[in-house]
């Protein structure tokens, strides 16, 4: 029996050993039997378990759990024999095992057999598929895995919860329930070719839930093959983007929206980068610049811009990136090289605090800018002439007189006053007179260098700056050449016409310091220049301004002097050449100045005619002569004639006619004993009015006579149109007529034209027997000159009367000389 149970124990740890599962025996705790799968299930060899407890190869999780079933089997309660718990190896790893534990006998006691087999691998593999399912389970995406047919068998709940189709509703069928219409036959042909050829697809499908709703999925299908290659399943996992699709189609729409905006709007947006380079701009530009936005995108902004607004443009960047958005204008240049005048607005852009470029608007103000050109240049220029006027000349000056104080040069200004305008203007008409203006613009601006500026500051008044000068020489020589381009004659519609011009200069800074002194100074030069005989020029001098405030006080007391009557007039006889009789005389105006004592009209009629007062004092005058002609009359002597002078300020007071009416009733005169001396200026201005105002008088039965004939620029046949009765030969003419053959010939003729045009004549200035005996030979009718008497005061001149109109020589009143 011994021998037998040795065999049979043989039997079993032969049978033990070759067995692959871990075999044991332990009694109590105590391990009595291990085979060597034992040892490699734990690590430990067969000794050390010997010597080991049966606990201490298990898990510590699970020694309770082994213990509590050892202890439910003792009791006799049903336990499964089989359970899967961990051990621990020698070197501490983690084994799954699945144990089998069973009661046997054992050296006559009982003891557990036991086997365990290593279950680890299936565990982990276990372990890892259920976390993948609970992962495909959850899964936010919608997941569908179909035979390599495509029918469905498997869906997760998020599928269910998008697409309204239960598990069980799903499985069976295939994917075309989802299948909406939206989708195009060629998108489900790419899908299958690539799936079909093992690839995988991804792309988004418009499609349809079980309630009939749409949806939109971003969908990926990948094909699951098995180890040979073999497509086995497909896997589909989908995303439901509606709501990402919706965003992007209402952005698309907005984007759409303001697309159109911008391309229709007449602005031009644009985009820089923070070099300057356009990144954006709206196909509006092309009506701008010429440009299409493909021709300029990518190249820098500057390259556009006129080179003279260059740092303007920067530094209004400059403006705009430190936050202020004020507008900029500047110039571009266009494809066709033409300048444009742009407005633009723009708008930093920052991405996270750092400048990444400018957006901004465009809009062509060119034509308001030319525009404001236009109004800026009509306010600095003179409409006629095209030339500076009077404001910009100012502007000019003052400029270049700061530049000659820094330079230490002298500068030039130039006032010109044309002599004779006044006449042409009003013999030829205005649009002529016009004409002439233009003309002499276009002379001057010829004569003057780039620096220089010519302006027209009055109706025929220049001005003439010239920048940096050395010498008051220069100047002088360009009055002369002035002087000269404007004498030459001048033929305007066929007339042809003389003009002359006088000029002041005043130097720069001798003369003035600021452009008002200087202005003013030349004026006064040219008012001097004037007075010596007109057609030449005068640099100013200081004594000019001590004569302008004597003028000052001249007319001031010119004022005074009418009030205070301080006038006078004496009389100079008019004779009858061939009987030698007093036939008339001139009433000649004299000052009794308290302080200066007799002042003659030379004096101060000039500054009475410039001022207006020879308004009232001629009125005087011809009261004066009117009343004392009559009161000789009155007395008992031979009426005559009294001849006053009119100056041209009077005669073209509007009531001139008026006056003289209400002097010949006032004192009683009778009209025809007045004779109006008017110079041949006047006969020349403003012709048409002047011959009116002359029939009337000549109506009245007032006559007139031509003073100082042959001074003028008028001919006697024009004068012939005239309605005048007599013609006074100047004195110059008188005076030459012994000693210039020329001087002889004028009178002679004279007197034939004048006769021939039934006018008589009055030779002035008579001094010498012989100018009589000329003047008697050639049938001149009268004659008035200190041969016979200076002008007289009313007293003495009555005594003349009282001798019959004759008065022996030597006799001869003597005028108080100046
Ligand atoms: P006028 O009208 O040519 O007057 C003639 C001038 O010749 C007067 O000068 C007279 O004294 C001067 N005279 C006369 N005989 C001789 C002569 O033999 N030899 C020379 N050398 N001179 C002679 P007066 O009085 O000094 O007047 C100068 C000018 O002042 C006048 O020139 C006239 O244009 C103006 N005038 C004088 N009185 C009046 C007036 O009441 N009204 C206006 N508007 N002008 C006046
Ligand atoms: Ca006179
Ligand atoms: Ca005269």
């Amino acid at each position: 029996a011994e021998e037998a149970l040795r065999e049979s124990e043989t039997k079993f740890r032969s049978l033990a050993e070759t067995s692959a599962a871990a075999t044991f025996i332990f009694q109590g705790t105590r391990l009595r039997y291990v085979n060597s799968a034992t040892e490699a299930l734990t690590g430990y060899d067969r000794e050390e378990l010997l010597t080991m407890n049966f606990w201490d190869v298990m898990h510590p999780d699970f020694r309770e759990l082994v213990r509590q079933r050892g202890l439910a089997r003792q009791r006799g309660e049903p336990v499964s024999r089989r359970y899967e718990a961990k051990l621990l190896t020698k070197n501490g790893e983690e084994r799954w095992a699945d144990f089998t534990l069973g009661v046997i006998e054992f050296e006559g006691k009982p003891a557990v057999l036991g086997t365990a087999f290593d279950v680890t691998e299936r565990k982990r593999a276990e372990d890892a598929l259920r976390k993948l399912s609970c992962a495909v389970e959850q899964s936010p995406s919608l997941v569908i895995i179909t035979d390599s047919n495509g029918t469905i068998q498997y869906v997760n709940p998020k599928f269910t919860q998008v697409t309204g189709y239960t598990a069980e509703e799903a499985i069976g069928k295939t994917p075309r329930i989802l299948k909406s219409g939206e989708t195009s036959h060629e998108e489900y042909k790419r899908l299958w070719e690539t799936i079909a050829s093992g690839g995988e697809w991804r792309g988004e499908l418009h499609n349809k839930k079980k309630n009939g709703e749409l949806y939109w999925a971003s969908v990926t299908i990948v094909p699951v093959k098995d180890e040979e290659g073999t497509i086995t399943h497909l896997l589909g996992v989908q995303e439901d983007i509606t709501d990402r699709k919706r965003a992007e189609e209402a952005l698309q729409e907005s984007e759409e929206k303001y697309r159109d905006l911008v391309e229709n709007m007449s602005e031009v947006l644009y985009a820089l980068d923070k070099d300057g380079r356009i990144t954006y701009v709206s196909p509006v530009v092309e009506q701008i610049g010429g440009y299409t936005p493909s021709e300029l995108i990518g190249r820098s902004f500057t390259e556009f811009i006129h080179p003279d607004d260059l740092a303007h443009l920067m530094e209004s960047f400059q403006r705009t990136i430190s936050g202020d958005l004020e507008p900029s204008e500047f110039r571009i240049l266009t494809k066709s090289g033409e300048i444009r005048w742009v407005r633009t607005s723009s708008r930093p852009v920052f991405e996270e605090d750092r400048l990444v470029g400018l957006r901004a608007v465009m809009m062509d103000i060119t034509e308001r800018k030319q525009a404001e050109e236009t109004i800026k240049h009509l306010a600095y220029h003179d409409a006629l002439t095209d030339l500076a006027n009077r404001t910009l000349f100012q502007d000019r000056l003052t400029v270049a007189l700061a530049q000659a104080r820094r330079k230490r040069r002298m500068a030039a200004v130039m006032f010109l006053d044309l002599d004779q305008f006044k006449v042409v203007n009003d013999t030829v008409g205005h649009a002529l007179g016009d004409r002439l203006l233009q003309g002499v613009a276009e002379r001057l601006t010829g004569l003057v260098r780039d620096g220089d500026t010519v302006a027209r500051v009055g109706g025929d008044e220049f001005t003439l700056l010239l920048a940096e000068v050395d010498r008051a020489e220069e100047v002088a020589e360009v009055a002369e050449r002035v002087l000269d381009a404007l004498r030459q004659p001048w033929v305007l519609d066929g007339h042809e016409f003389r003009i002359t011009t006088s000029i002041g200069i005043a130097m720069f800074p001798n003369d003035g310091e600021d452009a008002d002194s200087l202005l003013r100074n030349a004026d006064t030069a040219m008012y001097r220049a004037k007075d010596q005989g007109r057609d030449n020029y005068k640099l100013y001098t200081p004594a000019m301004n001590t004569r302008i405030v004597e003028r000052l006080a001249l007319e001031n007391s010119l004022r005074h002097g009418l009030e205070r009557g301080e006038f006078l007039v004496y009389y100079q006889p008019q004779v009858d050449i061939a009987s030698g009789r007093i036939v008339g005389m001139e009433a000649l105006v004299r000052w009794q100045h308290p302080e200066r004592g007799l002042v003659f009209p030379a004096e101060f009629i000039p500054v009475a005619e410039e001022t207006g007062l020879i308004v009232p004092l001629g009125e005087w005058v011809l009261r004066t002569a009117c009343a004392q002609n009559k009161a000789w009359q009155t007395a008992g002597y031979p009426p005559m004639r009294v001849a006053v002078n009119l100056s041209a300020r009077q005669f073209q007071q509007r009531d001139l006619v008026e006056v003289v009416d209400e002097v010949l009733k006032e004192t009683g005169l009778e009209a025809r004993w007045l004779q109006l001396e008017i110079t041949e200026g006047i006969a020349m201005q403003d012709v048409e009015s002047n011959i009116a105002v002359l029939r009337e008088l000549r109506q009245m039965g007032v006559q007139i006579a031509i003073d100082d004939f042959g001074t003028g620029h008028s001919s006697l046949s024009y004068l012939s149109r005239l309605p005048i009765d007599v013609i006074k030969i100047d004195q110059s003419f008188i005076q030459d007529l012994c000693t210039d053959p020329n001087g002889a010939a004028i009178a002679r003729s004279i007197i034939v034209m004048a006769h021939n045009l039934k006018l008589k004549v009055i030779a002035e200035g008579v001094e010498t027997e012989e100018q009589l005996a000329f003047l008697k030979k050639r049938r001149c009718d009268e004659m008035q000159g200190y041969l016979f008497s200076r002008p007289a005061p009313a007293e003495a001149f009555e005594e003349m009367l009282k001798q019959g109109g004759r008065t022996s020589r030597g006799r001869r009143p003597v005028e108080a000389s100046r």
